[in-house]
């Protein structure tokens, strides 16, 4: 059932159904397409565009904490990979496994990687000797493969593609350190480019990376009230390191093991940005992450006048490295104004006959449908002033929404009731495995999602058994 107001009639309202919305958007945008094996998809150029503007973000962030790039192997001998045993039995279940190289048997057979710790542990023992080869901050910016059973594009996909920080450092404070920086600036590439708040914390045991010592996480509400865990980063301690065998001459002459992390965000954060913003007309991009920022549609574009301006007003942008472009296909206003809207697009200038006469045009901005009248004199100048602004009122409507979904309770009908409803629930937990586990199952598939910073108390007892709890936590059900 589509809004009245609604020109892409073929994308189903999100309320009536959020999931089938979801896929008409990502197909009717063009951010994807099917391929012919499932659960891995084609990224279209739509799609990619985003994912390039968050590596060109993270790119610059990582580089001020020393992070360089580089890039290992697709595959990972299975005699390695078995190195780590809570690893990999959190891993085994989804890995692909190629048995076969030029037509024999494969005497180690190699494991397409779900995730590169034991190529960086493996690279790393040949690299690392002494504390002077310390610290080792690489990212690498990859695709990793991990066999789902149910797939969904950009939140869950049997491939998909990510980057993955994996550090070593002589110092546990140096490691945690290390975590918690990153993690401050995934929080930032929320607040800055994709307009999305985050909730952050540590995980439990139960919800932890295998073979990790802490996992941090951001966490975000999508419009259905459902969490997406969006990145994490982990403090592993030594045991890998201890397991591969990586050791190095310490300042003190005795031989030491490094304390390791790694980090990463994957192109999850695509889905992210289309559940937090998009509405019945389908996308809402935010203006720092979206592939065409302002699209500028003649009114009447036969006209050599319109034509003009509207070139003008593009190479104009165009020289303060606007993202724009101008819609000179042969459709109606009408459907032009649609398709920009369908895709998203922060910020649409348009141009006609009788505003030109008058030096006017018009600006319509996605996020509230407003439109106005400006100067074409001088117009250029001021656009990048309004797509600040329309992040700023993108960013604000999510913080608002996280707030309003967000709620304390005490017992388990009050968390029962808002996770049916959505958002997340901030109660108190024991800490016990079984309650945790007791609340999963009693509201059909919520889950902790993590436990924040800011650990002040909102209550005594836990919400499960009601014995004295002190530990702050978030339950909500997520994808
Ligand atoms: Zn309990």
């Amino acid at each position: 059932m589509a809004n009245k107001n609604n020109k892409n009639e073929s994308i189903t309202a999100r309320d009536v159904d959020f999931a089938q919305w979801y896929t008409d958007v990502v197909k009717k945008a063009e951010m994807m397409d099917y391929t012919s094996v499932k659960g891995f998809i084609d990224y279209l150029p739509y799609s990619y565009a985003i994912w390039e503007e968050i590596q060109s973000y993270l790119n610059a962030r990582f580089k001020k904490i020393g992070s360089k790039n580089v890039y290992l192997p697709s595959f990972i001998p299975s005699s390695l990979f078995n190195k780590e045993k809570e690893h990999i039995d959190g891993f085994a279940p989804e890995t692909l496994v190629a048995t076969y190289g030029g037509g024999e048997r494969l005497s180690d057979p190699l494991i397409m990687r779900p995730t590169s710790e034991v190529l960086f542990c493996d690279l790393y023992k040949r690299q690392v000797s002494s504390y002077r080869d310390l610290p080792k901050i690489y990212n690498q910016w990859c695709s990793v493969v991990r066999w789902e059973k149910t797939t969904r594009p950009f939140l869950r996909g049997s491939e998909f593609l990510w980057q993955e920080g994996h550090c070593l450092f002589e110092t546990e404070q140096e490691a945690e350190k290390n975590a918690l920086d990153v993690l401050d600036i995934y929080m930032d590439m929320g607040k800055e480019l994709l307009a999305i708040p985050f909730l952050t914390g540590i995980k439990t045991e139960k919800e932890k990376f295998a073979g990790a010592k802490a996992t941090y996480t951001i966490e975000a509400l999508m419009h259905d009230g459902k969490a997406l865990q969006s990145g994490t980063t982990h403090y592993f301690g030594q045991g890998f390191a201890e397991n591969f065998g990586i050791r190095y001459l310490g300042r003190d002459n005795a031989l030491g093991v490094p304390h390791q992390t790694s980090w990463g965000v994957s192109t999850r954060l695509i889905g992210a940005v289309i559940m937090v913003h998009g509405d019945d007309n389908g996308l809402v991009l935010p203006p720092y992450v979206a592939p065409i920022q302002v699209e500028i549609v003649p009114i009447r574009g036969e006209n050599e006048n319109v034509k003009a301006a509207c070139e003008k007003v593009l190479s104009e942008l165009e020289a303060l490295n606007i993202r724009a472009e101008v819609d000179n296909s042969d459709h109606t206003p009408g459907w032009k104004f649609a398709q920009a809207e369908m895709k998203g697009i922060p910020l649409r200038i348009e141009i006609g006959p009788r505003d030109l006469e008058n030096g006017k045009c018009v600006l319509a901005k996605r996020v509230s449908g407003e439109k106005v009248t400006e100067d074409l004199e001088g117009l250029a100048s001021k656009i990048p002033a309004i797509l600040r602004e329309i992040h700023d009122t993108m960013y604000q409507k999510a913080c608002e929404r996280l707030k309003e979904n967000t709620k304390v309770v005490t017992n388990m009908e009050e968390l029962k009731a808002m996770l049916d409803k959505g958002g997340y629930a901030k109660t108190m937990w024991c800490g016990d495995r079984e309650c945790e586990d007791k609340v999963k199952e009693e509201t059909q598939g919520g889950t902790s999602r993590c436990m924040p910073f800011d650990q002040t108390p909102v209550g005594d007892r836990c919400v499960c058994c009601g014995k004295p709890a002190k530990k702050v936590i978030y339950f909500a059900k997520a994808y």
